[in-house]
C-alpha cells in the first residue's frame, strides 16, 4: 500500500430539495486501503458512496478516482454523459439487495457486465467470470438459477458481478444488513479478503467488530459531516468525539 489515495473526495456537497444531505465531505482511501463508514441511519453515508459512482450527482466538490477526477464546483452543466458513465465503470458496488438479474444463470449475471458493457467475447468473459465465482467460494453454482442461492450466496455473486467489470475501487453498503445472521460471516470473509488482497474498499457497515479488523481507518459519519476520522482500532476502541462515542455506546 502506497500512500498515494485512490479515491479522493473533497468538498463533496448533496442536497435532495432542501434536504441538505452531505455538507462538504473530505475523504481520501489509499490505493489498496480500506476505509469504513460507520454513523446513524440518514447521516449520509449512501449518499456518499452513491456520490463517488455517480449514482447520485454532486451539487459542488470534486470526486477522484485513480487518475480520473470529476469537478462538480459551479457547474451549470454536468460532465458530459460518456465521461460519467467511464467513471461510474470504476466503482464496483455492491447493496443491502442482492440485485442480480433473475433469470440469468449464476455465471450470465457475472459475466453481462463484461460482455454487455465492455463487449468483451463470451469465450473470454466466461473463464473470468469462473475464476471470479472461485474466488467467491461459488465455482460449483455457476450454471445455478440466483433463486436457489442462499442470501449469502446471492450476495457473494453480487461481489462476483461487480469485480467483473474490473473496478479500481469496491464499494459495500451495508452488504450484509439483508442477511440472516447466519450468512453475514461468510459475507464479511470474502470482503475481508478483497480488502486484505489489496483491493481499495470503502464499506459502510454496522458490524463495528468487522470494521475495526478489516479497515485500515474508520470514519464517523453525522448529519453530513465527517465527524472523526482515524486508524481504524483508534475510532472503534477509543474515539476522541463525544458523537462519536455516543453512537458507539449503542453497540457495546
Ligand atoms: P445513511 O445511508 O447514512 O442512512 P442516506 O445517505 O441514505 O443515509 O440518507 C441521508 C439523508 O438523505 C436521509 O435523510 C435520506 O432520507 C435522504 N435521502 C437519501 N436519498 C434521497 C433521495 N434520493 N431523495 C430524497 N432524500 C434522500
Ligand atoms: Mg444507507
Amino acid at each position: 500500500m502506497t500512500s498515494e489515495a485512490m479515491v479522493a473526495v473533497r468538498g463533496l456537497r448533496k442536497r435532495f430539495g432542501r434536504l441538505d444531505v452531505l455538507k462538504g465531505i473530505d475523504l481520501r482511501v489509499p490505493r489498496g486501503g480500506a476505509v469504513a463508514l460507520i454513523g446513524p441511519s440518514g447521516s449520509g453515508k449512501s449518499t456518499l458512496l452513491r456520490c463517488i459512482n455517480l449514482l447520485d450527482t454532486p451539487d459542488a466538490g470534486s470526486v477522484r478516482v485513480g487518475d480520473r477526477r470529476l469537478d462538480f464546483d459551479g457547474r451549470r452543466r454536468l460532465p458530459p454523459d460518456r465521461e460519467m458513465a467511464a467513471f461510474r465503470a470504476r466503482a464496483g458496488m455492491v447493496f443491502q439487495g442482492f440485485n442480480l438479474f433473475p433469470h440469468m444463470s449464476v455465471i450470465d449475471n457475472v459475466m453481462s457486465g463484461p460482455v454487455v458493457v465492455k463487449g468483451v467475447k463470451r469465450d473470454v468473459a466466461r473463464p473470468m467470470a469462473l475464476s471470479l465465482l472461485d474466488r467467491v467460494g461459488l465455482a460449483g453454482k455457476a450454471g445455478d438459477h440466483p433463486a436457489s442461492l442462499s442470501g449469502g450466496q446471492k450476495q457473494r455473486v453480487a461481489i462476483a458481478r461487480a469485480l467483473a467489470m474490473e473496478p479500481e475501487v469496491m464499494l459495500f453498503d451495508e452488504a450484509t444488513s439483508a442477511l440472516d445472521p447466519k450468512l453475514v460471516g461468510e459475507v464479511l470473509a470474502v470482503i475481508r479478503d478483497l480488502a486484505r488482497g489489496g483491493m481499495t474498499t470503502v464499506l459502510v457497515t454496522h458490524e463495528m467488530a468487522f470494521a475495526r479488523d478489516v479497515a485500515d481507518r474508520v470514519a464517523f459519519m453525522r448529519d453530513g459531516v465527517v465527524v472523526e476520522e482515524g486508524p481504524a482500532r483508534q475510532v472503534i476502541e477509543d474515539p476522541r468525539e463525544p458523537a462519536t462515542r455516543t453512537f458507539l455506546g449503542h453497540f457495546h
